[in-house]
């Protein structure tokens, strides 16, 4: 895949980039590991200094860089402000609580003079250089994700970022050093996927993260492993969203809208699969699928637009083979199915709702990653629960009830690494985000995720 700029909204290249030679892979990879060795010993004020710094700027340029975003992967421009202004939130939390969730940890001291120490405690110390290969479709949001902590935790960064958003990747570099941050903290690799192993069996390169697809996420873990070297993945997800009796329907059909067509339907965490009681399902269904038909799609750089373009024309032949599969194997389509035909250039896909969907079909067990919204109708509790969990994936799950017995049940059942009652699935910097299964294994934001990367280490007094 080159390394460009292509608008998904026209399908127009707009810019094309080279791909670094092995020389210069080989002096960002010395740069990093020496900035590493100085920055490793700096304090969590002066680190914090830093990010304050680096997110003060992001919120300055956030409607310059939103263009950029939807110039290169086609999410609506509000979203894309929205996506900056997320990034400066967590990159604050994270530059506030830092010192907080890595501080020493003291065991009982009665427990270390039981085993003849005087002393003792945990401290986090940082890994060193971290490769993270990053996705397109919220390529601001997921790098900042990993790089916050990863920074506050004395790491430094290399960014593999998808070969589709080269100017946001070379931006995110830009940001950093312009914040301050010493020669090589961060930097952006413009290599093709095929380059990755090279740098990550590299021994200055201490591990990985990676958010992606399933087969990017083996490929890495595979490497990893053999150079023993830890990794976090978040890959792909078909999260569940479960409409109960007692929830409040409508609101309950104005968010799954919401949740299904978010960034073009483009999200990991995208509710997906709705599976309704039947005591709601008509109700539901028809106001959900009034609600799909209703979205403005059209020009992403359009303040009114709500669903732009796939991001490319392979994930749009993508999904219109998923949703042609379960056509020819029965399943209704209520709405979309198609291409709109008002926007014949550019990767543009209807907002679309399967009905009838069955175990055979592809969309039942494979991830729908643009604005196409499975329906399942349940009997009672125990069958939503169980198609909720026949899936390869484990993201999160959303549920809309009141009862306090049904959320408890749905707690202890769901088998996803996060389940969301009354509203959508979204990440926020206090909270572990992360999956189960398929969807990969490792945590990002909160304390979970800015320990990942540290090496906790025990430190003893005899
Ligand atoms: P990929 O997983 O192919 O791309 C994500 C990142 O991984 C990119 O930086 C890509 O680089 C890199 N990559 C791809 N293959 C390898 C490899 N073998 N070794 C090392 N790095 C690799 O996602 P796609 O863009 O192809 O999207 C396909 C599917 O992935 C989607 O349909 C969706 O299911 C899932 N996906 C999930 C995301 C999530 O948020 N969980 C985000 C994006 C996609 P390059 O761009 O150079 O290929």
């Amino acid at each position: 895949m080159p390394i460009s700029t292509t608008n998904p909204a026209t399908g127009e290249t707009l810019q094309t980039f080279e791909a670094l030679g092995a020389e210069e892979i080989e002096e960002r990879l010395e740069r990093a590991r020496a900035a590493f060795e100085e920055y490793r010993t700096t304090g969590f004020a002066e680190r914090a200094e830093l990010l304050h710094r680096a997110a003060d700027l992001l919120e300055k340029e956030r409607d310059d860089i939103a263009r950029t975003l939807t110039t290169e992967m086609g999410k609506p421009l509000t979203a894309a402000r929205a996506e900056a202004a997320k990034c400066v939130k967590a990159m604050r939390w994270y530059a506030e609580h830092a010192g907080e969730l890595l501080a020493d940890e003291h065991p009982s001291p009665a427990d270390v003079e039981d085993s003849g120490g005087s002393t003792a405690y945990v401290r986090y110390r940082p890994l060193g250089p971290v490769l993270a290969v990053m996705p397109w479709n919220f390529p601001l949001w997921q790098v900042i994700r990993f790089a916050a902590p990863a920074l506050m935790a004395g790491n430094t960064g290399l960014l593999k970022h998808a070969s589709n958003v080269p100017r946001t990747a070379l931006y995110l570099e830009d940001l950093f050093r312009r914040a301050g941050y010493p020669r090589g903290c961060f930097q952006t690799l413009l290599i093709g996927s095929g380059a990755v192993e090279g740098v990550l069996r590299d021994d200055r390169v201490a591990a990985a993260t990676l958010t992606g697809s399933e087969p990017a996420g083996r490929s890495v873990a595979a490497v990893a492993g053999d150079e023993i070297k830890k990794t976090v993945l978040e890959l792909g997800g078909s999260d569940p969203y479960l409409v109960l009796p007692s929830a409040d329907v409508a609101k309950a059909a104005e968010v799954a809208v919401t949740a299904r067509t978010q960034n073009n339907g483009q999200s990991c965490i995208a509710a997906k699969r709705f599976i309704v009681h039947r005591e709601v399902y008509e109700e539901f269904t028809r106001l959900f699928v009034d609600g799909m038909k209703a979205l403005k799609v059209g020009d992403p750089m359009d303040e009114s637009t709500q669903v732009g373009p796939l991001a490319s024309e392979r994930g749009r032949a993508d999904l219109e083979e998923l949703v042609e599969d379960a056509r020819e194997r029965g399943a209704t389509v209520l709405c979309g199915g198609r291409r709109p035909a008002a926007h014949p250039a550019g990767w543009f896909y209807e907002p679309t709702v399967l009905a009838d969907v069955t175990p055979g079909m592809r969309v039942h067990r494979e991830e729908t990653f643009g604005p196409v919204a499975t329906l399942y109708r349940a009997a009672d509790l125990d069958e939503a629960i169980e198609v909720a969990n026949d899936t390869p994936f484990g993201l999160s799950s959303n549920v809309w009830t009141r009862d306090r017995e049904e959320q408890d049940r749905c707690v202890r059942d769901l088998r996803a690494g996060g389940v969301y009652f009354n509203g959508m699935t979204a990440s926020h910097p206090a909270m572990p985000f992360g999956g189960t299964k398929r969807s990969g294994y490792g945590r990002e934001l909160s304390g979970h995720g800015i320990r990942e990367f540290c090496n906790v280490t025990t430190v003893w007094h005899g």
